[in-house]
């Protein structure tokens, strides 16, 4: 009797907590209405919010006064769910109705325009889905940097690695992390192994040198061959050069943007490297005032360049320079520059989760390069010779009578002179076994889908990034309707844009995803026909399913939500029918968070990321 009075209570208390979170969407429609409608759908919390939106839009008036009870029974008599648990919900209904909701949770009218009120749309919800599901990790993932807080970035680690190698000299310690390619990590690694003297001497310093001024003599360049001219040595090594040839040297450095890190000694079979301060010393800080500029422009490239850790922003239109600088040892998919731009850190494109970047490489040759039909064609068809026509062919004679007049051998390709065509004279361009046939007409046309859909997308993606034609329209309406809008709704529609596209980026990938691992993969197996491979395949080609059920539900939420954005910036809407669409968009946005974080659990219960290896 208890078990069962607590098997009430849990239920009472779902559906408590699927109301109270209805009525945070839909503020202005009564409790006693969600709350039918929760009983309604069987208390699954999609369904309710797509009936509450349903209502809403087929009965206006739900948004300005709550229905009173005769309205209510006519809904009840007409569910809209479908469920058969009506009678029973009958039943029960007297006693459910007895919860009581806390005035403190409950977002009544009255609160609707306040500002105060938390956002109905966490836009960072997802990405923050996304990076704790993929990296597991706490604290700052990345961090963004301009140009100055690069020079002090920079400091900062080679004050670390020379604390913790207890090194005086600091321009030994950058030479060092230069050499290292600010791999700090295992810079200490080495000094642990080698010790310092080894160490120093892998970077091309000197470890018995004592700090000595630079000392003149006179004599010939070994480089230009002046004879009696002061020449200039380089402590280091010893090496002496006129004072013209080394600046000549190292402007020349400064000047070309070459890729090496560390700049060497100029005598060419000497492998010291060259400090910032002897570099320096060689310029005029007043002759040279722009080669000093350009020689600390230089050192913030290197640093970027060399360091595996820091990347520049791959914006083109980037208000920076800004650089990303990943304090993870992670991989990082997902990083947003301080221009807005969200970019791949590993491989500098679109983020692409759930792919790899090996995986959205691999897609991307077949998107872009139309390798799919073309490998499908070469796979299963033969040209003729002389009208170029492609000829596809599924049983019967290998003897092809082409339109053009032409004859020849499906085999082969070779002009059919003789009826008999034996195997002994005919050599295949390209073998064409059945299985070969079979799998890619069947990949092309489960699959084939797949690679149309991420078209739709990454054309209405690179058509925004072009023009940014979703925010000049939301900054436009802004503009134009400030005044009789609340400011709450106008920037939901910006919320609901970025929303939109991240929706759509990551229904690229997925595309992506599915075509290559549901796609070809499973295809693979099917084709390969032991009997474990057949179990594996019956069970991707579920999976397949699953993930393009979820796929669809996104497609259409997300659609929804741009059909209403759409309707809201290009029709003259009066306030009823505005209000109505921004209840429709909240609802459809919840629906979205939900549908992201199940696609996002589906990927990650479904596979082990880091298994799937593709080559
Ligand atoms: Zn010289
Ligand atoms: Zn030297
Ligand atoms: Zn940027
Ligand atoms: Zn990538
Ligand atoms: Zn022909
Ligand atoms: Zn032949």
């Amino acid at each position: 009797m208890s078990q069962q009075q607590s098997e009430k209570d849990k239920r009472k208390e779902k559906i408590k907590a699927i109301v109270l979170s209805l009525n945070e969407l839909f503020p202005s429609i009564s409790l006693q209405t969600l709350h039918q409608v929760v009983l309604d759908c069987n208390l699954d919390e999609a369904l309710a919010i797509e009936t509450v939106i349903q209502m809403c839009e087929e009965n206006g008036d739900l948004l300005e006064a709550s229905i009173d009870d005769e309205e209510k029974e006519e809904e009840h008599e007409t569910p809209e769910c479908g469920c058969d648990h009506h009678d029973h919900e009958e039943e029960n209904y007297e006693e459910e109705e007895e919860i009581e909701y806390n005035e403190d949770d409950i977002v009544g009218e009255e609160h609707y325009f306040d500002d105060d009120i938390g956002e109905q749309v966490d836009e960072s919800a997802f990405v923050e889905v996304v990076k704790t599901r993929e990296f597991k990790t706490k604290g700052e993932l990345y961090k963004v940097l301009d140009t100055k807080e690069l020079l002090q970035d920079q400091e900062a680690e080679v004050k670390t690695a020379a604390e913790t190698l207890q090194l005086k000299s600091k321009v030994f310690v950058e030479c060092m992390l230069k050499e290292y390619q600010w791999n700090t990590e295992k810079l200490i690694r080495d000094y642990g192994d080698l010790g310092l003297d080894a160490l120093l001497t892998k970077c091309g310093l000197n470890p018995d040198f004592k700090k000595s001024c630079s000392s003149s003599t006179i004599g010939t360049c070994d480089a230009c061959y002046s004879d009696d001219v002061p020449l200039y040595a380089y402590d280091m090594c010893g090496h002496v050069f006129c004072r013209t040839c080394w600046k000549e040297y190292i402007v020349n450095h400064v000047k070309t943007a070459m890729n090496d890190n560390t700049v060497k000694c100029m005598d060419y079979s000497c492998k010291t490297t060259l400090t910032e301060t002897f570099m320096l010393s060689q310029l005029d800080p007043k002759e040279d005032k722009e080669l000093f500029e350009k020689f600390f422009q230089r050192k913030i490239d290197s640093y970027v360049g060399s360091s595996y850790r820091l990347k520049w922003c791959p914006n083109p239109g980037c208000d920076g320079p800004y650089a990303i600088k990943k304090l993870c040892d992670e991989s990082l998919y997902i990083a947003q520059c301080k221009c807005g731009e969200e970019c791949c850190f590993q491989c500098d494109k679109d983020p692409h989760f759930p792919c790899s970047c090996d995986v959205y490489k691999r897609f991307l040759t077949i998107a872009q390069d139309d390798f799919a039909s073309k490998e499908f064609i070469h796979r299963t068809s033969q040209q003729c010779n002389k009208c170029k026509r492609i000829i596809f062919k599924d049983v019967g004679c290998n003897h092809i009578n082409c339109v053009c007049g032409h004859e020849f051998c499906y085999i082969c390709g070779s002009e059919y002179t003789s009826y008999v065509h034996a195997e002994t004279v005919c050599a295949p361009k390209t073998v064409k076994t059945s299985e070969d046939i079979k799998l890619f007409s069947a990949a092309e046309e489960l699959y084939g889908r797949f690679v149309s859909l991420y078209r739709r997308h990454n054309q209405w993606l690179e058509e925004h990034k072009r023009t940014g034609h979703y925010r000049l329209e939301i900054a436009n309406y802004k503009e134009k309707f400030f005044h009789i809008r609340p400011t709450k709704d106008l920037k939901f529609l910006l919320d609901s844009f970025r929303n939109i596209y991240r929706c759509r980026r990551l229904l690229r990938s997925c595309y992506a995803f599915a075509y290559i691992h549901f796609g070809f993969d499973t295809l693979k197996i099917k084709f390969n026909t032991t009997k474990k491979s057949e179990k594996e395949f019956l069970m991707l080609e579920t999976y397949g399913y699953l993930f393009n059920d979820h796929l669809s539900r996104l497609e259409d939420y997300t659609s929804d939500l741009l059909l209403n954005l759409d309707a809201i910036l290009n029709l003259s809407l009066d306030e009823r029918d505005f209000r109505s669409r921004i209840t429709t968009m909240q609802g459809k946005s919840h629906l979205i968070t939900n549908t992201q974080k199940n696609i996002i659990d589906f990927i990650n219960t479904s596979f082990d990321m880091k298994e799937i290896s593709y080559k």
